[in-house]
């Protein structure tokens, strides 16, 4: 990864009473060392990739301090990596990006929750929900309630994630249970500050061994029946009252008083800010947390305390439930609470809000004054409603000013290896047709946005391949799968592979090898170039260096193998073409090489950086389009969709139809090029080298070309 982050690292050292400053992400990174966590894996996506990415870069002073590391290959590798606690007094910590990474690491949760932890574990989930997220639109609590692990939901202030943090440690060996603490998006991101403590070496550490397995075999600590029969009565019988009671004691939920007492509010701890926002917004709040409305606030949103619910409740004409998504779980168990505790405050949630989507804080305003009209018709809410009015009428406004403005889809960057891939692809439709193509998780997925449109399903992370097993024997034409090298290595290929092998299966898999698991940060794969190979000249790329991805694929017995490289388009196109076409049977993978080009620019920009200010000779590509000859009709960007490739007024007063032009952001990939010569489109493209610190034989060159 070239992303440095030596700040966030020297942050991980700051000593007892210094002030941290920063991300709620990476303050729990630090609370996890103050708890004296003995390891840390993880799987990387956002939002919580850098809570990773900082462990990992800070290495050497993990090693001071004993705390291994692990980037583990799949969230199921990370959570299985918590097996170290089931026997030993070790605090473990994973992380991933939830609900993808849940649902993968699922089968090892269900063995942890049952066997039961001795060391304290926490999952960190991103919470990846609601507006801006970018997987499926389900949440983490269904496996908490599932397999019967506590879930977190801290409000999302520093200090009090960084406490919750320490207490998840404990109320996982106070209860024996592994704890998962989700952390949307925003609350990862939140900014603010914290008063640290010293880290805290843990006491099994890399630096002070085991010596060796437990002394006494304890058989009921191994999920497999019979143990798993009691582990299922512990669940209930003990550990459930073991961690309501730790919670209780500890007061992890919090209730903020209001002089509003015939009302009261429970809401997850991740959502307090909006919704004091939005009593602010309604002129019941302050910007300093005072509020006029009583508030319960679940930092723990499983299990609930039954005893706080109904203490809050009681006295109370009505309770409203603000709880993210469907179904909604804390509402139901509410209801039943109160139903049993016989408490007749009346019970709103579902009904003042809606069942999809994340609350933002115009929701939560327009639900909480549908809820006040309901049992307290004395509250003015008209602030809110002026609010509300504003905002619609500023939206008119713009809409009225801007028209209907085109959709901007997301797109590959600048310059990217996998855009020229779907230019072939493309271009190769016009002779054989549009085959099934089955997406993967990764860049590559914005080849089913404008101008390729390519991509049928979308079925998980390495799930390709697996995903047109269906399809293929059903089809006249082959499909085709489209993986990442970051979907290889985490499942693509044992799920997709092994299983397509094992059924002889026929297929087209396009293996996208730039690197790393670009999508989510640029993080290293097994595949990734080593350090030493990554230096290579200005012009050359790093993917070359290994051939990791085609030996496996040999060993595992492909036959059909071949390797491109992706700006060549042309050629790109006839491979392609001779995999749909060949008579062979069994599978076809396509590795289509070339690195990604975000990592490529981050490597070589401080080495330009560094030429320049030596007063060196740089060499900079960049194509142009010749506005004479461009005729306007914008094929090249049909077969590109590069961002720095657009168009502009046509210069001739005579022609109306805009040109293509290519704008400065251009890295000089040389896409333009291979594209106008595969597609034989008209010869406006031109390459130019942009010359910084020019040679005597430059200059004079330069007089006379
Ligand atoms: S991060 Fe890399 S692979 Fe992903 S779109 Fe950007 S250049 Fe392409
Ligand atoms: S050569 Fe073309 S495709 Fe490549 S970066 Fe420049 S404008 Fe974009």
């Amino acid at each position: 990864m070239e992303r440095s982050f030596k700040e966030e690292v020297e942050k991980l050292k700051l000593a007892e009473g210094e002030v941290f400053h920063g991300e709620a992400i990476l303050a729990v990174t630090k609370a996890l060392l103050q708890s004296g966590v003995s390891y840390v894996g993880g799987y990387q996506g956002a939002p919580v990739s850098h809570l990773l990415d900082v462990m990992v870069q800070a290495k050497d002073y993990l090693d001071e301090l004993g705390v291994h590391v692990e980037a583990c290959t799949s969230e199921a590798s990370a959570a299985a990596m918590l097996g170290a606690s089931i026997n030993y007094p070790a605090r473990g910590a994973v992380t991933w990006k939830s609900i993808v990474g849940t649902n993968v690491a699922a089968d090892a949760l269900s063995y942890l929750a049952s066997a039961g932890v001795m060391g304290g574990t926490l999952i960190v989930l991103g919470e990846d929900y609601g507006e801006g997220g970018v997987v499926e639109q389900e949440r983490s609590h269904r496996f908490a309630l599932k397999s019967l692990m506590w879930l977190l939901d801290p409000r999302p202030s520093l200090p009090k994630i960084v406490e919750l943090v320490e207490r998840g440690f404990e109320l996982s060996e106070a209860s024996n249970t592994p704890v998962m603490m989700e952390l949307r998006i925003r609350a990862c991101h939140v900014q603010g500050s914290f008063k640290t403590r010293n880290n805290r070496a843990p006491a099994v550490s890399t630096r002070h061994k085991l010596d060796g397995p437990p002394k006494e075999f304890i058989y009921d600590r191994l999920a497999h029946p019979p143990a798993t029969f009691r582990q299922e009565k512990l669940k209930s019988d003990v550990r459930l009252p073991a961690a309501r009671k730790f919670i209780a004691e500890r007061r992890l939920n919090e209730v903020f008083p209001g002089e509003e007492s015939s009302l009261g509010i429970v809401i997850q701890g991740g959502l307090y800010n909006g919704l004091m926002l939005a009593l602010q917004k309604l002129g019941l709040a302050d910007a300093f947390g005072a509020t006029r409305i009583p508030i319960l606030a679940l930092n723990v949103v499983y299990p609930l305390v039954p005893e706080e619910i109904i203490s809050f409740s009681t006295e109370k004409e009505a309770v409203l439930v603000l709880e993210e998504g469907q179904p909604e779980f804390i509402e139901q168990e509410i209801a039943t609470l109160l139903r049993r505790g016989d408490v007749a405050a009346k019970l709103h949630g579902k009904d003042c809000m809606h069942m999809a989507g994340d609350y933002g804080v115009e929701s939560l305003v327009r639900g909480l004054a549908k809820f006040f009209a309901a049992h307290a018709p004395h509250i003015d809410t008209s602030p809110g409603q002026r609010w509300l009015s504003a905002i619609e009428r500023t939206k008119q406004l713009a809409a009225a000013l801007l028209g209907a403005l085109p959709a901007r889809p997301p797109t590959f960057c600048t310059g990217c290896p996998e855009r020229p891939v779907f230019s072939a692809m493309k271009l190769a439709a016009q002779e054989i047709g549009r085959p099934h193509v089955s997406m993967d998780v990764g860049c590559h997925c914005f080849g089913s946005f404008e101008p390729f449109s390519q991509g049928n399903t979308l079925l998980g992370y390495g799930m390709s391949l697996a995903s047109a097993a269906g399809v293929a024997p059903l089809s006249s034409r082959r499909p085709v799968a489209i993986m990442g090298d970051g979907g290889f290595w985490h499942n693509g290929l044992l799920s997709g592979v092994a299983s397509n092998l094992l059924n002889k299966g026929d297929g087209v898999l396009v293996i996208m090898k730039n690197g790393y698991a670009s999508a989510t940060g640029t993080q290293e794969l097994l595949s990734s170039p080593p350090e030493d190979a990554r230096m290579v000249a200005i012009g050359q790329s790093a993917v070359d260096a290994d051939r990791t991805i085609e030996s496996t694929l040999s060993g595992l017995g492909v036959k059909w193998l071949r390797t491109v490289n992706n700006y060549k388009v042309g050629e790109v196109a006839r491979v392609y073409k001779e995999a749909m076409a060949t008579e062979y049977p069994g599978l076809k993978v396509i590795i289509a090489e070339g690195e990604c080009q975000l990592e490529r620019q981050r490597r070589l920009r401080p080495q330009v950086a560094k030429l320049l200010s030596e007063h060196k000779r740089t060499i900079r590509v960049k194509y142009g389009v010749d506005e004479d000859t461009c005729t306007g009709d914008h094929s090249c960007i049909r077969l590109s969709g590069c961002p720095t490739l657009t168009v502009k007024d046509n210069p001739d007063p005579l022609r109306s139809d805009p040109v293509a032009t290519v704008i400065d952001g251009c890295v000089g990939c040389g896409l333009c090029g291979e594209n106008a010569h595969a597609a034989v489109l008209c010869p406006s493209f031109y390459r130019a080298e942009v010359i910084q610190n020019p040679s005597l034989w430059d200059r004079l060159a330069g007089r006379f070309l």
